[in-house]
């Protein structure tokens, strides 16, 4: 049995964060195995994620197959095109970025790897014990659990079944004939209930998806007609994976479990946006527990909690506005001109969803805007 002071299960973006920020400080152990077949992504990196991302994984750079200055949202009463000088996203390949972003951490950061799937979690005199698919047990004290939305460790310990979660796909369809692109498109106009299409494009290759926060079974042949109607040929098969449908507790009763990214809920609503949060409730995570090594719970939901709100309204966003009531999106995005420059300043990390509300709610910003031609 090994012993280790602090664990992280799992091996995406949250847990490579939060064991990049740790293994500075303190020995790590990482147990965790990527999906095989590697997770299905959008791959869209917002300017907010770029400047979180630099802080745990500098060396991405050569991994961005595209930088967007433009992002065009089409929605049933029109469209609407946000432009900037500077990138308002990068893509790149997720399968590629986790697979280095893996490689980076391992290799630079003097972390313990165990390649390995946690099966089973147990509290055992206040100590917890972790053993995996291939009989590996492991003593922990504390866990940094990054194990996705359907996280092993929380079903583990709060016996719940994930249900009904959201589902998202993607494929990849050739460009040959189209050349570099630099726009990026979100579609709303296809009837998808709270939800949406996306095109990506990437070096050679556009990433098309769609993801809905209600359960759709139809989902699969509407992508597929999707990409029919654009006259364009897929290069890969469709692919999905689930998204969250809720933002859970960020720790367990004891506080000892920090649950970071997608485990967590932990995801921007309107956008399906989750590799921004991983990052970052895998570096508050870290922090916290360096912070407190005997009970990081109570630091990592204060660290979280002005996030937390904000995700918590975008669920609020994403449920009532742009997916059932058009006219509202079409108030939103056509008439009031300031939108667009706080949806630039979300976008780069430098607004928050509550404060660019509570702006464009003031009644002088109103008028001002109105007032502009
Ligand atoms: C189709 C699709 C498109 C998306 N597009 C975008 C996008 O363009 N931009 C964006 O920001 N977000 C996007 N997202 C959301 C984003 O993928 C997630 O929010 C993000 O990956 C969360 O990171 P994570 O590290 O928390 O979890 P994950 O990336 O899910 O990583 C979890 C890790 O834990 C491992 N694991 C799981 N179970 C166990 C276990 N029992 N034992 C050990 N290890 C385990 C997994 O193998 C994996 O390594 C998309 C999601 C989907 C489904």
């Amino acid at each position: 049995m090994k012993k280790n002071k602090v664990v992280i299960v799992g091996a995406g973006p949250a847990s490579l964060s939060a064991a990049k920020i740790l293994s500075r400080h303190v020995e790590v152990l990482l147990i965790g195995r990527q999906y095989r077949p590697e997770k299905p992504c959008g791959g869209g990196l917002t300017q907010r994620c770029i400047r979180m991302l630099r802080k745990v994984f500098p060396d991405y750079v050569h991994l961005i197959e595209s930088e967007i200055r433009n992002v065009l949202t089409i929605y049933r009463r029109g469209t609407y095109v946000l432009s900037s000088n500077e990138p308002l996203m990068y893509t790149v390949k997720r399968e590629v970025f986790d697979k280095e972003f893996l490689k980076n951490i391992v290799d630079t950061c003097g972390v313990e790897y165990i390649p390995e799937n946690v099966t089973k979690v147990e509290k055992k005199n206040r100590k917890y014990e972790i053993t995996t698919d291939r009989g590996t047990r492991v003593e922990t004290e504390i866990i940094i659990a990054g194990d996705g939305v359907t996280s092993r460790v929380r079903k583990c310990i709060e016996n719940i079944r994930y249900r009904n979660l959201p589902l998202a796909l993607r494929t990849y369809c050739s460009t040959r004939s189209m050349g570099q692109i630099d726009i990026a498109v979100l579609d709303f106009s296809k009837n998808i209930e709270y939800g949406y299409y996306w095109i990506f494009p990437l070096r050679n290759t556009l990433n098309i998806g769609v993801g809905s926060f209600r359960p759709c079974r139809e989902l699969k042949n509407n992508l597929e007609k999707y990409v029919r109607t654009l006259g364009l040929e897929r290069t890969h098969s469709i692919d999905g994976h689930n998204l969250p449908e809720k933002i859970r507790t960020l720790i367990s009763e004891d506080g000892k479990i920090l649950y970071i990214g997608d485990a967590a809920g932990l995801i921007d609503y309107t956008l399906g946006e989750g590799i921004t949060y991983a990052v970052t409730s895998g570096i508050m995570a870290a922090i916290a527990y360096l912070k407190n090594r005997k009970n990081p719970g109570t630091i990592y939901v204060e660290l979280m909690k002005d996030i937390v709100n904000d995700l918590k309204l975008t669920r609020k966003i994403a449920i009532h506005v742009p997916y059932r009531i058009d006219r509202i999106l079409d108030m939103v995005i056509r008439r009031t001109i300031t939108t667009g420059k706080y949806s630039i300043k979300i976008l780069r990390g430098q607004e928050t969803y509550h404060k660019a509300i509570k702006k464009l709610l003031d009644p002088r910003k109103t008028i001002e805007t109105l007032l502009k031609p």
